[in-house]
């Protein structure tokens, strides 16, 4: 990875997912200079009650554009359909295509353990295109001319929802960014899922789409706040990727040492 890469890929297997988890962090990069790049697996056609499957494709994927415009960042829809993300083979291939295109320094996507199948195997697609993009003979020339990337990108996982696994067991973060000056931005940018808000009103019962952010990013200030000097408001959460060949080196915490707050072992 040359000192030039300036490029940041955030991966969700949905077009609001990446607002949830980590936008406040993706905001604190952008404004110290980093290119930010967003991908949703799916479009959602199965997130509807009120819209047939192509029509609320479209619409999810231009809302999804609305809210990148919000923070200044590329969109990119993966191709995959909704309920139908699986490892397998082309899978594979379809995703590490996406992360050669766009060469990142650093990645962040769901976390290996959450509430649904899409969002895991998301993370697991995403872990392996980390691994794969910059192999030149893992052959993805039916979806991009990008023959490889230069290097293994230091790699995140964002909380899970609501912190926990299937169990209910609490999955632990490593670290929280200080995410109090992006809120606004933040909320700005979920606001543009407007058609997710009735889905979930419709499907969960759930009537607080941006309230239940707020309350979450707040719980994770609170906790930050407790490990460090001062008051945070809001923060985010996450873990890095250590696995054998993946850089080892926080990224973050050396590009936002004012925000990160490191919980300790
Ligand atoms: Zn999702």
């Amino acid at each position: 990875m040359s000192l030039e890469n300036k490029r940041i890929l955030a991966v969700g297997a949905h077009p609001d997912d990446v607002e949830i988890m980590c936008s406040g962090m993706l905001f604190l990069l952008k404004k110290i200079g980093y290119e930010i790049h967003v991908i949703s697996l799916t479009a959602v056609a199965c997130g509807s009650t009120e819209h047939p499957a192509e029509e609320i494709s479209r619409l999810r994927q231009q809302e999804a554009q609305n809210a990148c415009e919000v923070l200044g960042a590329t969109y990119h829809f993966g191709g995959f359909k909704d309920l139908c993300i699986f490892n397998d083979d082309i899978s594979n291939r379809r995703v590490t295509a996406l992360l050669r295109e766009i060469d990142p320094c650093l990645v962040i996507t769901h976390s290996p353990q959450d509430y649904m199948s899409d969002h895991e195997t998301t993370s697991l697609l995403v872990r392996n295109a980390c691994f794969y993009a910059p192999i030149p003979n893992y052959e993805t020339s039916s979806f991009t001319t990008a023959t490889h990337t230069s290097a293994i990108p230091n790699l995140f996982y964002a909380s899970p929802m609501e912190g926990v696994d299937i169990f209910g067991q609490k999955i632990a973060p490593q670290f929280y960014v200080d995410v109090s000056d992006c809120m606004k931005s933040k909320i700005q940018m979920l606001a543009c899922h407007k058609s997710q808000r009735n889905w979930l009103r419709s499907h969960n019962g759930i009537d607080e789409y941006i309230e239940n952010m707020i309350r979450w990013n707040e719980d994770l200030g609170q906790r930050a706040s407790q490990l460090s000097d001062r008051s945070i408001i809001c923060a985010e959460s996450f873990r890095q990727h250590l696995g054998h060949a993946y850089p080892k080196k926080n990224l973050l915490s050396d590009l936002l040492p004012e925000q990160v707050v490191i919980e300790p072992n």
